[in-house]
């Protein structure tokens, strides 16, 4: 099932509207950390992923 994942759930501080979709939950983790980098954030800790996964739901 297709995964997505709203940027303002990750960090609500950031006011981003982004939203990223993947086919599965590697594929939106992987789309977050690209997306990361237009927030700044060049180093994804496994912090971060765990908050991004946490935020990832059923499309
Ligand atoms: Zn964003």
């Amino acid at each position: 099932m297709e995964k997505v994942v709203e940027c303002s759930k990750v960090d609500p501080s950031s006011g981003c509207q982004a939203v990223i979709r993947g086919e599965d939950e590697q594929e939106v983790l992987k789309k977050a950390a690209e997306h990361a980098k237009q927030h700044g954030i060049r180093q994804v800790t496994p912090e971060l992923i765990e908050r991004v996964k946490a935020a990832i739901h059923d499309a």
